[in-house]
Formats: structure tokens, C-alpha cells, sequence
């Protein structure tokens, strides 16, 4: 096999990789059109906070099912999605379903919720996120008090100064800045600190191995501590079980999303959890009454 280098730039793929080429093609093709042909739907993950017990946000999940291919994963279309030049339309989209949701739920008369709109890094570095938000909720006459856009680390780290006055512009509209995946890029929170961050998103892997011992359960002890003195509040994602919930409410985390409490369902689904209150019991929240 014969490398680039050797072959004057040109890359030989071996078949396993070339019917990957093939299937990347044919998603992107297929995807180009998903909008329009209504293949594309948005599912909500509640955010729990672990003061109130109750239900403050929820994340906008984008999923794909297309006749031709069945359910497709986020983690698989999206990165074609970039690839393709499709995912600024798309993030968009999203965006924009978030903000009718968010409408729809406040006509309901449901207690206020914070959307959280994942952006990819392609499209945070090349549009203007703070514009198109600006216009997204012009167009639709949503509340920037029921947005946030969620970003990982390397899309901030990229180009730092540009994020800060991208973020700084999203700030003063209003809108929540989130911190997606923190832990598994290779940046310290001291590095963000300049940056107008609310909340860090604890990645699942270190939530997953937060029962694992005391060492696992410190390094994520270390980066709540760490958040706090940056004023950011920190929410835990991909919680599964109550043994990880408990340990983390007792290292002082704020907020948890996970399949413990919820996994991402239909609008309409939190719509019945926010209208019966549905929260965490009591002894898993601050709120409980502590023995005397
Ligand atoms: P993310 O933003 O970190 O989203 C969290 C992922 O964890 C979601 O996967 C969610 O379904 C999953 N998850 C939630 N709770 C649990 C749990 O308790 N256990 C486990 N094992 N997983 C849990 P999903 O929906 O497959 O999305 C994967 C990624 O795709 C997202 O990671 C995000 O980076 C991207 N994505 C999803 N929707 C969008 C979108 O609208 N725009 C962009 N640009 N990216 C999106
Ligand atoms: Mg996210
Ligand atoms: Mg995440
Ligand atoms: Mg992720």
C-alpha cells in the first residue's frame, strides 16, 4: 500500500474504507434533502436541577430516520453533514424548531424551560452564531430566557479571540452559553476562564466512572470546585444510575441530564413531565430536609 506522500498527494483507500467513501456520498445526498422531505424531527433531554429537583432545560437532539437508510445517528450524520456544507442549514433548522418549541410550551402555560441548541464547530467558525440567533428569534418572537447554544472546547479553543466576541455578542442578547463534552479536549478550565461560560457539561465519561473510585470521583470533584470559582455551574451528562447521581450531588454538582431521569423524547413528552411537576425525589436533591 502505498501512502500519500509517495503517490503525489493522492490517498489509495483500502475497499472497507472505500465503501465508507461510498456510503458518506450517499448519506450526504440523501441528507441534502432530509429537511424538506420532513425526515429530520427534534427530540428534548430534561435538565434536572439538583437544587429544586425540578426540570430548568432540556437539550435539543436532532434525529434522522430516512427511508432509505432507516434511523441514522447523530454521531454518524453529523460530521457528514459538515463535510457535505449542509450543517449550517441544519444547525439552523434546529435552531429554529427550538425556538417554536420553546413558544409552544410558554402558550401551554408549562413552567419556563432553557433550550439547549447544539452548534456544530464548523459552523460556530465560519457563520455568524450570535447574528443567526438574533434573527432566529426575531423571526419567531422567541424568549432568548428559553435559549442556550451548547459548544465543546475545540470549537472555542480554535480561535479564541473570535469565540470570546462571538459569545460576548450571544451574552447580551441573553442567551446561555454552555460547554459541551468539557473533559475530553485538552484544554483546562483555567484556559476558558476569560470566556462568558454559564454552564459546563461534564462528559459522560466521567460521569460513568465517577462510582468507579475515589480517584475518578476526585478528578470530577476537582472540575466542579474548578467551575464554581470561575462562577460557572456545572451539570453532569449521560447520568444512568442513582449510585452516580448521589455521588454527584454530594461533590456540589448543580444540574444532571441522563437516562436515569430521561432519555431525549418527543416534544409533547415534556410537555406532560413539566405539566405534572415531574422532579427528583426529595433525598436526591439539596432541598431535603436534613435530620437533626
Ligand atoms: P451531545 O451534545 O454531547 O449530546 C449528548 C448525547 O448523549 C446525546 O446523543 C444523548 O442522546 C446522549 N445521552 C444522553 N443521556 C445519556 C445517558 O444517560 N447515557 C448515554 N450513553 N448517552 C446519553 P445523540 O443524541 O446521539 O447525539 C450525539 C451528538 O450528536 C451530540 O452530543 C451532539 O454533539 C451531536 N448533535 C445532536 N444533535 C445535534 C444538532 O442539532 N446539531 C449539531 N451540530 N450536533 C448535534
Ligand atoms: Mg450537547
Ligand atoms: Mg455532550
Ligand atoms: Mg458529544
Amino acid at each position: 500500500r502505498l501512502g500519500a506522500a509517495a503517490t503525489g498527494g493522492v490517498a489509495f483507500f483500502r475497499p472497507e474504507s472505500n465503501a465508507q467513501a461510498v456510503r458518506e456520498l450517499q448519506l450526504a445526498a440523501a441528507l441534502r434533502h432530509a429537511i424538506e422531505r420532513n425526515e429530520l424531527t427534534v427530540l428534548y433531554q430534561p435538565q434536572v436541577s439538583l437544587a429544586s429537583g425540578q426540570i430548568i432545560g432540556a437539550e435539543a437532539l436532532l434525529r434522522w430516520h430516512s427511508p432509505d437508510w432507516g434511523q441514522v445517528s447523530p454521531t454518524e450524520f453529523i460530521p457528514v453533514a459538515e463535510r457535505a456544507g449542509l450543517i449550517g442549514a441544519i444547525d439552523d433548522w434546529v435552531l429554529r424548531q427550538a425556538c417554536a418549541q420553546s413558544l409552544a410550551w410558554q402558550r401551554q402555560g408549562l413552567p419556563l424551560v432553557r433550550i439547549g441548541v447544539n452548534f456544530s464547530p464548523l459552523q460556530f467558525q465560519q457563520g455568524d452564531v450570535a447574528q443567526q440567533v438574533q434573527k432566529a428569534l426575531l423571526d419567531t418572537g422567541a424568549d432568548p430566557a428559553c435559549l442556550g447554544v451548547e459548544l465543546t472546547e475545540s470549537t472555542l479553543m480554535d480561535d479564541p479571540v473570535r469565540a470570546a466576541a462571538m459569545l460576548c455578542e450571544l451574552k447580551s442578547i441573553g442567551i446561555e452559553i454552555s460547554l459541551d463534552d468539557f473533559g475530553t479536549g485538552y484544554s483546562s478550565l483555567s484556559c476558558l476562564r476569560s470566556l462568558p461560560i454559564d454552564v459546563v457539561k461534564v462528559d459522560r465519561s466521567f460521569v460513568n466512572d465517577v462510582t468507579a473510585g475515589p480517584e475518578s470521583a476526585s478528578v470530577t470533584r476537582s472540575i466542579i470546585t474548578m467551575a464554581h470559582g470561575l462562577q460557572m455551574r456545572v451539570i453532569a451528562e449521560g447520568v444512568e444510575t442513582e449510585a452516580q447521581l448521589s455521588l454527584l450531588l454530594a461533590k456540589g454538582c448543580d444540574q444532571i441530564q441522563g437516562y436515569w431521569f430521561s432519555p431525549p423524547v418527543p416534544a409533547d413528552e415534556v410537555a406532560r413531565m413539566l405539566a405534572e411537576h415531574r422532579c427528583l425525589p426529595e433525598h436526591l436533591t439539596t432541598r431535603r430536609s436534613r435530620p437533626r
